[in-house]
């Protein structure tokens, strides 16, 4: 009888609630296979300068789910990093990251370039972090200088004590920090100037309105002044458009990543569009 009570009260779900609940614990599970099945894979989307040389690439990652096909980012990180699965998950990005600089060292097309990597905050807080970095980059035998981080604002400011010291351990190494989607979050020049970052990366909403939005030009021309003065590189994410490229060219920022160029590609078509660069 008490039996039945209680599974009466489990009841109280709506079916859409229940199914959603069931979805995200099957989602958990697959995520779980992924890894273990290699189900993931490194899209690249390259970096330009003014002067349409190629700078580096942007590295994000990709989920071949055996009956969703292609999945991604946004329905699969969220989820891994609340399951804690982000942690492998980081990890296998940081690996395929340094093999693949490891291939691009025999290419002189690609040799220079420097690889950035999405890094989440639970992956980037663990305590064995910079000994993970350190061992990746014996394994595979590349420069330091070839990697560069992406960490969010909120990632900076959370413990930015510590944030600071693991920064510059990492530092040290000759690794690089951009700081992602800039604007989005609390930045305050407070903060901004004590980390040890080498680029601020303008977010993307902010260049989508730029030709019309008086608010976005001004932001994105103080944030340009700042960033320099703090000597600081900035590279514009999303730009989609040669106006957008000459309006963020015209402010200052001669760094670019987006659609104009290229949207993120599998490792060959990367190749492929850096020969045909
Ligand atoms: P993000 O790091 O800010 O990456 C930029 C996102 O903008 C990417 O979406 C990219 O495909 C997209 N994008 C690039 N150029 C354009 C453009 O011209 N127009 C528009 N509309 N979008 C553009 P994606 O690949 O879906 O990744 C979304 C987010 O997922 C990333 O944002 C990043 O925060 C996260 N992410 C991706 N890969 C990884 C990873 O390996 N690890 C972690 N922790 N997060 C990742
Ligand atoms: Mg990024
Ligand atoms: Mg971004
Ligand atoms: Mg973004």
């Amino acid at each position: 009888q008490a039996k039945n009570a209680h599974r009466n009260t489990l009841c109280f779900f709506d079916p859409h609630m229940q199914h959603a609940i069931e979805q995200h614990a099957k989602l958990e599970l697959e995520l779980r296979q992924a890894l273990a099945q290699n189900q993931f894979e490194l899209y690249y989307q390259i970096q330009m300068n003014s002067a349409h040389q190629a700078l580096g690439a942007e590295a994000l990652i990709r989920w071949h789910h055996p009956h969703k096909g292609l999945m991604y980012p946004r329905e699969f990180i969220p989820l891994a990093e609340e399951s804690g699965l982000i942690l492998k998950l980081g990890y296998w990005v940081m690996e395929s990251a340094c093999a693949q600089l490891k291939l691009w060292q025999q290419n002189p097309l690609t040799r220079p370039l420097v690889l950035a990597i999405n890094v989440s905050a639970k992956q980037f807080r663990q305590a064995n972090f910079v000994a993970q970095v350190q061992e990746l980059l014996e394994k595979y035998q590349i420069s330091a200088k070839l990697l560069k981080f992406e960490l969010t604002e909120s990632l900076l400011l959370d413990n930015i004590e510590d944030t600071i010291a693991t920064m510059n351990r990492l530092k040290s190494m000759g690794l690089q920090f951009s700081l992602d989607d800039f604007g989005t979050g609390y930045s305050s020049l407070q903060y901004l100037k004590r980390l040890p970052l080498d680029q601020i990366k303008i977010d993307q909403s902010f260049v989508r309105d730029l030709a019309t939005d008086a608010n976005d030009k001004a932001i994105v021309r103080t944030v340009i002044a700042m960033a320099h003065s703090l000597n600081l590189d900035v590279i514009a994410e999303g730009v989609e458009t040669e106006e957008q490229r000459q309006n963020l060219s015209a402010k200052g920022c001669v760094h670019y990543q987006g659609y104009l160029f290229s949207k993120p590609l599998p490792i060959q078509d990367f190749l492929a569009l850096l020969k045909q660069n």
